[in-house]
């Protein structure tokens, strides 16, 4: 991930988010409290004026800072879940952050402390139900040699599949728990909007391959 990506990156998440963010909604109106869209739409939106301010710093400030906007304006349960993945990966950053073996271990960092900070992990219904298996599938291809084209199509298979198992998951973490058996049947909207994200940054990266 070259620090000149950065930004758009940064632009490509804003625009989904506020893209989805009904959509969001309504995910969350279904097994939470209906505020996911909002929560994420506000904590992006501060990202998007912040953007400026970004522009020049290395990668590892500059994920820190947006992962410490999104603690302080997303607020809910993923607020402090998103800030602790921008701000774990904005630590490790270390090396040369255009090697895919380095992002991945950036990656690896911030799911791990989105575990600890949630005590959860995959197979509970959240976002972390796409954010492992993005993060095992990056791993696997920075072990290989692979074209960018398989790289983005292997990564959004994963964030494509993780969500969609969401949909039968009983939820164990955050407020969907409090449903139980009634949380299945509805796509988890923590990770819908991680699988969001993950599109966002797989378009940018696409794009790099043709320019
Ligand atoms: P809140 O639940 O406080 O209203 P949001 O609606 O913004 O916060 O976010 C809900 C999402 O947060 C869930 O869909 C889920 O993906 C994620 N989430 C909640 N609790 C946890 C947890 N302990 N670990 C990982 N993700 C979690
Ligand atoms: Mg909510």
């Amino acid at each position: 991930m070259a620090p000149e990506i950065t930004g758009p990156i940064v632009q490509a998440a804003v625009a989904t988010i506020r893209d989805h963010a009904e959509e969001l909604t309504a995910l969350d109106q279904a097994i939470g409290d209906g505020d996911h869209g909002l929560n994420m739409k506000r904590g992006f939106d501060a990202v998007a004026e912040g953007l400026g301010g970004l522009a020049g710093l290395p990668l590892s400030e500059a994920l820190q800072k947006v992962g410490m906007t999104l603690v302080m304006k997303v607020g809910g349960a993923s607020g402090p879940l998103y800030g602790s993945l921008f701000m774990a990966m904005g630590k490790a950053v270390a090396g040369d952050p255009a090697r895919l073996d380095q992002v991945a271990a950036m990656l690896a960092e911030g799911v791990a402390a989105v575990k600890k900070r949630g005590k959860s992990d995959a197979g509970e219904k959240t976002m972390l139900d796409v954010l492992v298996p993005v993060n095992e599938a990056l791993h696997e291809a920075a072990g290989r040699p692979v074209a960018l084209a398989t790289l983005v199509s292997d990564l959004r298979k994963a964030a494509d599949t993780g969500l969609e198992r969401t949909r039968n998951m009983q939820a164990t973490k955050g407020r969907a728990s409090f449903l139980r058996e009634r949380s299945v049947g509805h796509l988890d909207p923590g990770a819908r909007s991680s699988q969001l994200l993950v599109h966002a940054v797989c378009g940018v990266v696409e794009g790099l391959g043709k320019s």
